[in-house]
């Protein structure tokens, strides 16, 4: 971006002189830049935030651990998402997003990564769509052999989003292993003291992820893989058990829920030599990335 730097001192000035983080933009094109409808959950307020600098202001926030065609496909992302959100608004009803970082993606808009502002100009207005959709085309940290679909997740189906063969993470380790006494295991799910871990049994969705687990004489005890994976500290919902009576081996895989982009596939991906257009190919088969904006 040519103007950048009198891009971030308008935004700095801003900034500094109002409470909170107002219409910052436009600064070059006189005024029709896209915005994104933001909820700030400390007054209430509904900010206006022009799409590019959100998309910048997440890639910052998030500090993801990628560059080059990944960061670049992971922008196009971000984007596709929050226009998705602006049009569909699936979790708030007068904005696309919040500034709560457990509801919605952390952003900032105080201060921008070069190289998340490289990104986001170098895929500027350009949107993954399906059929002339925009997809909303989710990331995650890192995955398991095969990344999820959203019906699986999220009970929602997309047509770009129904899960792939992660060939590329296919042969990573595990990345945290969990050993529990098997007496131990009931209360640490939730279950009331003097249950037991017999049967204990995942049920698991197409790409691997567990859906449900259950537990106790006839399957007693059922919690939701999520749930159950937040109550054993696991980082995604790819676990196995093994069970030798004593100890109860969890083994987990990748980072996040599954759906979408793996940033660290992307990382791979990008390692050997793919564009950020067919990273996204490789995520969102029959997605389309598009100029929605300029
Ligand atoms: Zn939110």
């Amino acid at each position: 971006m040519k103007n950048f730097s009198l891009y971030l001192f308008a935004l700095v000035l801003c900034v500094g002189l109002l409470p909170v983080v107002p219409r910052v933009f436009p600064v070059e094109d006189g005024g029709d830049a896209e915005v994104l409808h933001l909820l700030r959950t400390a007054t209430g307020e509904i900010a206006e935030v022009p799409l590019e600098d959100y998309v910048i202001g997440v890639l910052t926030a998030a500090g993801y651990p990628c560059d080059g065609e990944a960061l670049k496909a992971t922008a196009v992302c971000i984007r596709s998402g929050a226009r998705y959100c602006e049009t569909h608004r699936p979790t708030h009803r007068d904005a696309a997003a919040c500034d709560d970082p457990t509801c919605c993606a952390p952003f900032t808009l105080e201060s921008f990564d070069e190289s998340a502002v490289e990104a986001a100009a170098e895929t500027r207005g350009q949107t993954l769509t399906y059929e002339g959709e925009t997809v909303p085309a989710t990331t995650f940290a890192s995955g398991g052999k095969k990344t999820a679909s959203a019906k699986a997740v999220y009970g929602t189906d997309f047509p770009c989003l129904r899960g792939v063969e992660n060939t590329v993470e296919a042969d990573e380790p595990p990345t945290k292993t969990v050993r529990v006494a098997a007496d131990d295991l009931p209360k640490l799910l939730g279950a009331p003291d003097g249950s037991t871990a017999d049967g204990l049994f995942l049920a698991k969705e197409p790409s691997g992820r567990v859906a449900e687990v259950t537990f106790g004489l006839g399957g007693t005890w059922r919690l939701d893989g999520a749930d159950a994976a937040a109550r054993l500290g696991l980082p995604s919902c790819f676990f196995e058990a093994e069970t030798d009576g004593t100890w109860v081996t969890v083994r987990c895989e990748g980072e996040g829920d599954g759906v979408g982009l793996s940033r660290r596939g992307a990382q791979k991906l990008a390692e050997t030599g793919k564009t950020y257009a067919e990273i996204l190919q490789f995520y969102f088969p029959g997605g389309e990335i598009r100029q929605t904006t300029e």
